[in-house]
């Protein structure tokens, strides 16, 4: 086995000899589900069986939280001062990089993304983990400024029991976000990985155990979101969720948190990105390589895809044009290639979903410029071609609705005040871009922009350093920077009376 893994033949060896931890980690232990029940998970590139994984439900929660709920109380990792949980965290994030290979792998493995890009994943998930960690002994408390005959102190304390709700789009790196931030504030994290993608969860488990987190602090729940989902949801003893996913399922998670103990709900949902090319940027063809990046990336199964292309009319069938080329250049490939830029779909539900979308393009009059044809593959897996539609209007359901596959929905605009309310016209809120060389038009529109995040002359730039999240109903949470730290904080007002 190559423990630094270069070529596809390099990383198909490693895949031939991986074991696959399968049991829920629960309380330091693996342990199979309650009720013994699995569900398979299988590899899209190939349609193969990789393992049968505990499927937990109700009856695992209710365990979990309380594990969970003991090691908050006991304080052995919530009170715990902050320089020392800053140790075993970088500890983690060591075990991390030395394991990175398997982790990347594991991920690919599972959802299909190709391993290249795993590996940038994994880069993104230790930097946060180090992020944080580096992070919480360096935050101080406040002192209000009070009379003489009083000291006003304003403390930050963990919340408590934290339950992770995750997606599969980028299983190890949306972890990260979560409990990364989580466990530096000091609380118990319950995580549940999602049924699609639950393999490298439970290995990192065991590099948590080789860290030395208490028993109880970390615990990994897989299983399907109606059953150990729901369950976490409700429960009156959990105080937060943190959720990436959908905007339909962050809706019931909103009402959950309602119907049991109005536990915090942060809610990192889906998008429909536009991205801007005003007609005065600089070199139009980095730009249409950057557009195409922006929607074929990950097999466009990213919440911040760049899936609306807002296109100035003036160059509009030019640029296309270069986007097509660059389109050319992105095809799917074996995951386990590191030269392949997209991989396989998730699984055949999504499958069948982005090619309905396309046949639903076409039927309601958009124009196929290139793709829309499901790739034979013969390796037996999922694989769709990057597909771009032009003349898509916003009554159309490709210009409207978020896909989460590699298809591009192209508008032309005239004015900058039609691409601001074209931008706009979206119940998401999540992303945005534009291109211009024209600093005044950058700042006016940036400012216009509903979105969490604005890429200027960029897609998907930034850091740990910069907060990640939406508006509108993209969500109301933030992901990374030390702004997350504060989501898993609670604010602690002591007021002392002093003689005077
Ligand atoms: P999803 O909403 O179907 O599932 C996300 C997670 O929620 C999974 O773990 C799932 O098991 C769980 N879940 C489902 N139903 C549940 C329920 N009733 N109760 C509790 N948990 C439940 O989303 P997905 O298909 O896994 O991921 C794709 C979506 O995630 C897209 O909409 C994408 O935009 C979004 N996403 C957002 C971000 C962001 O940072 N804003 C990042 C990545 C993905």
């Amino acid at each position: 086995m190559n423990a630094q893994p270069q070529t596809r033949a390099d990383w198909q060896t490693l895949a031939q000899s991986q074991a696959f931890e399968t049991r829920a980690y629960i309380n330091d232990d693996f342990v199979a589900s309650q009720s013994g029940e699995t569900f398979e998970t299988i590899n899209p590139a190939t349609g193969v069986r990789l393992a049968n994984i505990a499927s937990c439900d109700q009856a695992d929660a209710d365990i979990a939280v309380n594990h969970a709920r003991r090691a908050f109380e006991g304080g052995e990792w919530s009170r715990l001062p902050p320089i020392e949980r800053k140790r075993t965290l970088l500890r983690l994030a060591d075990l991390m990089e030395a394991n990175k290979h398997e982790l990347a792998l594991l991920d690919t493995l599972d959802m299909g993304k190709p391993v290249s890009s795993s590996l940038g994943d994994m880069a993104g998930a230790i930097g946060c983990l180090r992020h944080h960690a580096e992070t919480i002994d360096k935050l101080y408390g406040e002192v209000a400024p009070t009379g003489e005959d009083a000291l006003g102190l304003v403390l930050r304390e963990p919340i408590g029991v934290v339950a992770s709700i995750v997606p599969w789009n980028f299983p190890l790196m949306m972890t990260a976000w979560k409990i990364a931030p989580a466990l530096a504030a000091g609380n118990s994290v319950i995580l549940k990985p999602s049924e699609k993608s639950p393999l490298s969860a439970l290995r990192l488990a065991s590099l948590v155990k080789e860290a030395g987190l208490p028993s109880g602090v970390f615990q990994v729940l897989p299983g399907f979101g109606h059953t150990v989902g729901k369950a976490l949801a409700l429960s009156m003893d959990v105080d937060c969720l943190s959720f990436t996913g959908s905007t339909q399922v962050g809706k019931q998670l909103l009402q959950y948190a309602g119907q049991s103990n109005l536990k915090k709900v942060y809610l990192e949902c889906g998008g429909k990105s536009p991205n801007i090319v005003f007609a005065d940027c600089k070199d139009l063809d980095a730009v249409a390589r950057n557009a195409a990046a922006a929607i074929f990336r990950n097999q466009g199964e990213v919440c911040i895809a760049g899936s609306r292309l807002l296109v100035e009319n003036s160059i509009r069938e030019d640029f296309i044009e270069r986007v097509l080329a660059a389109a050319e250049t992105m095809q799917p490939g074996d995951p386990l290639d590191p030269e392949s830029f997209m991989g396989a779909i998730v699984d055949e539900a999504q499958y069948r979903r982005v090619l309905d979308y396309i046949r639903q393009g076409v039927e309601e009059g958009a124009r196929l410029r290139v793709g829309g044809e499901a790739i034979d593959a013969e390796s037996g897996g999922l694989f769709i071609p990057p597909t771009v539609f032009d003349s898509v209007t916003r009554d159309m359901t490709i210009g409207r609705e978020e896909i989460f596959g590699p298809v591009l929905a192209v508008f032309g605009f005239d004015t900058e005040e039609e691409a601001i309310r074209l931008a706009n016209d979206t119940v998401y809120g999540l992303a945005a871009g534009l291109w211009s060389q024209d600093i005044d038009r950058i700042m006016r529109v940036s400012r216009r922009l509903q979105s969490g995040q604005v890429y200027v002359n960029n897609w998907a730039g930034g850091d740990q350093t910069m907060p990640f999240g939406g508006v509108k109903q993209s969500g109301n949470g933030r992901d990374k920077s030390y702004h997350s730290l504060e989501e898993y904080s609670d604010l602690k007002t002591v007021w002392v009376s002093l003689a005077t």
